[in-house]
């Protein structure tokens, strides 16, 4: 090595210091934003997939979850949740869905109205049940609910 070797590199280590902590930096920032795009497209992909999922399960486009209930479950539980014969979980899960999601409020409605219907006109619970039974599942058709 020679004085003039020593020399430039010197200036060269001197000089660049500042300039290569800031590519340091500016890598950094570049890799962290890189990083964050690819959490982010990872994320939308999990969404994606998410979404995708819950259709594919079977949950048609106006299915909803409220009250951490969705109302395929409402609607299988709908007549123990009128005769109360659900457990407190339940019957709180449902109430707090109805109070969210109209449709299902509507097809509730509509069930109370024909139980009480057909049990003022009633003769025995069963046959009532019975009934109830029919109507609704054809006032249930009908509405497509
Ligand atoms: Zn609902």
């Amino acid at each position: 090595m020679t004085s003039t070797d020593l020399q430039h590199d010197d200036t060269w280590d001197a000089c660049p210091t500042g300039e290569i902590d800031g590519l340091v930096t500016n890598l950094r920032q570049r890799r962290q934003q890189q990083k964050l795009q690819k959490i982010s497209a990872v994320g939308g992909v999990l969404v994606v997939l998410l979404v995708f999922g819950f259709w594919m399960s079977g949950s048609l486009p106006h299915e909803s979850s409220y009250g951490g209930i969705a109302c395929s479950e409402v609607k299988e539980r709908a007549r123990q949740y009128i005769s109360e014969s659900l457990n407190e979980d339940l019957m709180e899960k449902i109430a707090v869905h109805l109070k969210a999601c109209p449709r299902c409020d509507e097809a509730i409605a509509q069930m109370r109205a024909s139980a009480k219907a057909s049990s003022s006109e009633s003769v025995s619970f069963e046959t009532s049940t019975a009934s109830l039974d029919a109507n609704l599942t054809r006032r249930l058709m009908a509405a497509n609910w």
